[in-house]
């Protein structure tokens, strides 16, 4: 072979390597950065993967993790879709421009209004799939249900001693503070703060599940937990899960008045995303009945979609509540404000 159809030949060789591999054509790959941390979650990605033909790349983090990591890459980040786990953390993505609007008809009529960012005409900013309540779980052979119908009541002496929490500064506990601070003024809220600090059991530590197991095994006696957690438990054979929910109570707070407080998981276009049509495709497949049903049945939360039919006992036993209506700008603005209230009395 001569030196000019070798190097030829070998040209050809390094452009065909440095092509984009044929799956990643067409907008067919979506770069997906995920705070949602739950197992059952895969089988939702492979299930789009085979309806769409798109693969997903997915990076990890936690919902914080995400967004520092978004702001240092800038433009050039590849991220396409983001998820996160907590109302506050998609207002402040938005709030810090991470996110671009996206007017989607599928999006508009399936995800009410209020479990999406405010449509200036462009379209949403953001979009949540499904809710999560933060409820109060206790002690049945030590706890009245009525010491701790309210989230008012963790700050009650007759609880001294008995809560337990993650940190305070976790995000699903920064959304429940902040609208804490909407119902009772940032003067009473750091006082309920104060004394809610004042009635632990034991320092804050550990996730959700943790703090329920700690009730059932008497450490504790009052804990805060989101639902889908508890759900879990509820529909676990294992004999240890099982007598964890025989001991424990669950109190949806705040029946009597403004409603038990309410997460949202939810998911935007990144602010740069190169694959745009595969990222909305992505989100209006998180809207269909299958991904809703998903999120119900595979990790207990409630769908956003209102029509979509559950088949799960835990959510079914939950019944129906009152939900609290606190805007997601608010509970977002008061993060910064509840964090220094944390601080001053020492909630760590
Ligand atoms: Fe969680």
């Amino acid at each position: 072979m001569s030196r000019p159809v070798l190097s030829r030949l070998l040209a050809a060789a390094l452009v065909t390597l440095s092509l984009v591999p044929a799956w990643a054509q067409d907008n067919k790959v979506l770069n997906l950065y995920s705070a949602r941390h739950y197992q059952t979650d895969e089988a939702l990605y492979a299930n789009f993967t085979k309806a769409t033909g798109i693969r997903i790349n997915r990076v990890d983090a936690d919902d914080a993790g995400l967004l520092v990591r978004l702001k240092s890459e800038g433009a050039s980040s590849p991220a396409d879709v983001i998820l996160l786990v907590d109302a506050a953390r998609l207002w402040r993505a938005e709030t810090d421009g991470l996110f671009q609007p996206v007017k989607s008809s599928v999006l508009e009529s399936r995800i009410p209004a209020q479990l999406r960012s405010t449509d200036a005409g462009q379209g949403s900013q953001w979009f949540g799939f499904s809710t999560r309540a933060r409820v109060i779980v206790y002690d049945k052979q030590r706890v009245n249900k009525t010491d701790v119908d309210t989230y008012e009541k963790l700050a009650d002496p007759v609880n001294k001693g008995r809560v337990c929490t993650r940190s305070g500064s976790h995000p699903y506990n920064l959304s429940l503070f902040g609208a804490m601070v909407e119902h009772l003024g940032p003067a009473k809220a750091e006082e309920w703060l104060k004394a809610v600090n004042g009635n632990m059991a034991r320092a804050p530590k550990g996730g959700d599940t943790d703090q329920i197991k700690a009730v059932a095994s008497g450490e504790c006696a009052v804990a805060l937990t989101n639902s889908y957690y508890l759900a879990r438990m509820m529909r676990s054979e294992a004999p240890a899960d099982r007598a964890v929910i025989e001991r424990i109570g669950v109190v949806f707070p705040n029946q009597a008045n403004h409603g038990t407080h309410v997460n949202i998981a939810g998911g935007a276009v990144a602010r740069h995303a190169k694959n745009r049509e595969a990222a909305v495709k992505f989100l209006e497949y998180l809207a269909s009945a299958e991904a809703q049903t998903y999120f119900a049945n595979g990790n207990n939360e409630w769908p956003a979609v209102r029509d979509v039919k559950l088949k799960n006992p835990a959510l079914e036993a939950f019944g129906d509540f009152k939900v609290e209506t606190v805007p997601v700008s608010t509970i977002g603005r008061n993060q910064v404000p509840v964090q220094q209230m944390l601080d001053r009395v020492g909630y760590r």
